[in-house]
């Protein structure tokens, strides 16, 4: 007999190779059926053919039997299932039709492989080595794991370290016993540990004795666990990445400092770690966040212990130990975190800054130790990043000082004498003519006395608390404009725009506040902002500068030389002029240096049609060199300092008139 269906005893007789056969519980007749129009057949089956094929279940089964057909024998291969309570079904083929027999099981296959796939439990199934053969779907959804990637790995592998050994005695047990049994385990997930029920089965598939396989369903019982607060793993272990958690490292801190032991800490927080989040999104961040735990593990010894602290900060402590040995383990860490870390399609930077302290060197409670610690990873932090510090108590006197401002910065927002602005004249050099000012910020504070800028601009803008003295300094600065201008007085005022404020969604609508709140109908203001506002994101502070343009402020762009913007990046912005920096005028008229730099600076800003501002002018000499090489503007000490606004007004009436006279 041929495999080829089309030339069978069946195709011949039913018009196709599978006839659809079906039988019921009361006769023992086996009802064929082909194609439509050929009438369906009825074979008497034997008691005992009946009773093999009433045994089919309602998963699919195959039996091979013996009939005779038209006065012909045939054997036929039957493969279906119960598919009522009283009648079975399925599909017949010659049983040398392997191609039509192969078919109908793959069909029945297939169904099975969906009905795991789907079923509303996670299912594992696990080979007599413990190799995972299947993973259901909500087995993915519930670890984070896709199948493909955990098929053929031990299942060993994903338990929590403590249950590894009794999971595995427990599996080879039941192996040997064949008994089902439910066991609770926890296991290693890409979502952190998860505590899973398990119901486990043997199934035996063919008949070799390692073709028995245990089928494990589960059940996520974390939360119930939680919930009933009796998971003590669950309260000292960090459910992402299955560290030990701050309450776990401290309890270990507390019993090496009762202990009287010597041991260092590190406290280690990736650097940039927002960007990763706010850019790849928070699931990226976790897997970073995973990655890192291991790689830090990678650069330990035996006994010493990493935590996760929360966030993307981590502490290591390490027993026994000196300073140089800290600073080795700092070192290897920040060594290992250089290479990128590929998370599927992306590769991630994940630098980081570590800060060093040591028991009972600086301090004697984990508290403190914690402190000092993350103080020192701060010092890190503002000396670059991807390094370490060790803590030293200069760094508490730089927190204080920080904490300070902190409180005093926002109290002289609130009150109204503690901040004003000053004005500094910009002499027209063609005409003489004083008709802009820059502002500048002074600090009145009742405890210490006049800050100079130097000193609370930097945290200022750290802190965030820039935005709103950026604020404060539009809005007295439009405020006095509008009031000279209701003088007959024709000034311009020019504010310092940190970087900070440029980028803050706030910046425009703060701007045309402070232009509104004035009530003049004419904007005053112009701004003066330096090359470090166009490093990161050159397109939007273009745009940001265009609105401000808009807006009708002039924009100028302050220290120019001393930044790294190139000059294809200065052609396209839309600027009205450039400040030559202060340390490029200083003693100009000696320095040839000096003079061949600012001539070319101002031949490229000639190129470019932007105007050229002079600032920190201190001598007559200078003046003339700048003069003599077509500077349209000259800000600087020779002229005047800067002051109150009363005493500028004074300056004007009499200076001012003067300067008009020489020019
Ligand atoms: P800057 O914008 O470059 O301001 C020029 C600085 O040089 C001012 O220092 C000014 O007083 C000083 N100066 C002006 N002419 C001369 C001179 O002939 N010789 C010398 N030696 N110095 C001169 P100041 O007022 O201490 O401000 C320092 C910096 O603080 C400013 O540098 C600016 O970056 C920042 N700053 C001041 N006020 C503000 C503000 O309102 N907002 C922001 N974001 N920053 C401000
Ligand atoms: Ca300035
Ligand atoms: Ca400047």
């Amino acid at each position: 007999m041929s495999d080829d269906s089309s030339e069978s005893l069946l195709f011949t007789y039913f018009g196709t190779g599978s006839p659809y056969w079906k039988l019921s519980a009361d006769s023992n007749a086996l009802q064929l059926a082909g194609v439509k129009g050929i009438p369906n057949l009825a074979v008497a089956l034997t008691a005992s053919q009946a009773d093999e094929i009433r045994a089919f279940t309602g998963v699919t089964s195959h039996a091979e039997i013996d009939i005779v057909l038209f006065g012909e024998p045939q054997r036929l291969s039957l493969v279906g299932k119960k598919d009522g309570t009283h009648s079975w079904s399925g599909t017949a083929s010659d049983y040398m039709d392997t191609r039509a027999v192969a078919k109908d099981l793959t069909h029945g296959l297939e169904f099975a492989e969906q009905v795991i796939s789907e079923v509303n439990s996670l299912v594992v199934i696990i080979d007599h080595n413990f190799n995972i053969l299947r993973f259901n779907r909500l087995c993915e959804e519930a670890t984070g794991l896709r199948e493909e990637d955990v098929i053929g790995k031990s299942a060993h592998a994903f338990m929590a370290a403590g249950e590894r050994d009794a999971s595995r005695s427990n599996i080879n047990e039941f192996f040997r016993s064949s008994v089902s049994y439910a066991v609770e385990r926890t296991i290693n997930t890409l979502k952190g540990p998860r505590r899973i029920q398990w119901r486990n089965k043997f199934v035996q598939s063919g008949s070799g004795p390692d073709q028995r396989y245990l089928v494990c369903s589960g059940t996520d019982v974390t939360e119930e666990r939680k919930a009933q607060a009796k998971l003590l793993e669950l309260a000292t272990v960090d459910t992402l990445t299955g560290l030990p958690n701050r309450n776990a490292i401290y309890e270990k801190i507390e019993a090496l400092l009762a202990a009287g032991r010597r041991f260092g800490v590190l406290f280690l927080d990736l650097d940039d770690f927002k960007q990763v989040n706010d850019h790849y999104g928070h699931t990226v961040g976790d897997n970073l966040i995973q990655a890192v735990a291991l790689n830090i593990g990678t650069a330990l010894r035996d006994g010493d212990i990493v935590a996760r602290m929360g966030g993307a900060s981590f502490l290591v402590l390490v027993q026994d130990t000196s300073v140089e040995h800290l600073e080795n383990v700092a070192l290897r860490i920040i060594d290992r975190l250089k290479a990128p870390i590929s998370l599927g399609l992306i590769e991630v930077y994940a630098g980081c800054s570590i800060g060093i302290a040591l028991c009972p060197e600086h301090a004697d409670t984990v508290d403190q130790l914690i402190r000092c610690a993350d103080t020192a990873m701060y010092a890190a932090k503002d000396s670059g990043k991807r390094t370490f510090r060790v803590f030293s108590r200069e760094m508490d006197d730089k927190v204080a000082e920080n904490i300070w401002l902190d409180v005093n910065l926002r109290k002289a927002l609130e009150s109204e004498h503690q901040l004003k602005l000053y004005y500094q004249p910009k002499l027209n050099v063609k005409t003489g003519e004083v008709r802009s000012v820059e502002a500048l910020l002074r600090w009145d504070s009742p405890e210490r006395g006049s800050i100079a800028p130097a000193a609370f601009i930097p945290y200022a803008e750290d802190s965030g608390l820039i935005v709103p003295l950026g604020r404060w300094v539009m809005r007295n600065a439009a405020r006095q404009a509008a009031a000279w201008k209701a003088k007959n007085l024709n000034l311009r005022i020019a504010v310092n725009l940190s970087a900070r404020h440029l980028t803050s969604p706030s910046l425009i609508r703060d701007f045309a506040d402070s232009l509104h709140q004035s009530g003049g109908d004419q904007c005053l203001l112009d701004v003066e902002l330096t090359e470090s506002c166009l490093i990161n994101d050159a397109a939007s502070a273009h745009a940001v500068i265009s609105q401000l343009r808009q807006l009708g402020a002039q924009v100028h762009l302050d220290d120019f030389g001393t930044g790294y913007s190139s000059l294809s990046q200065l052609a396209r912005l839309p600027l009205d002029a450039i400040k030559l920096d202060q340390s490029f005028i200083t003693a100009i008229d000696s320095n040839t240096t000096s003079q061949a730099l600012i001539r070319s600076m101002i031949a490229v800003a000639q190129q470019l049609k932007f105007a050229v501002i002079a600032e920190g002018v201190e001598t007559e000499a200078e003046a003339d060199f700048l003069k003599s090489e077509g500077v349209d503007y000259i800000q600087g000490y020779l002229y005047g300092r800067p002051m109150p606004a009363k005493e500028f007004e004074d300056w004007l009436n009499n200076k001012g008139k003067k300067l008009r006279l020489v020019a």
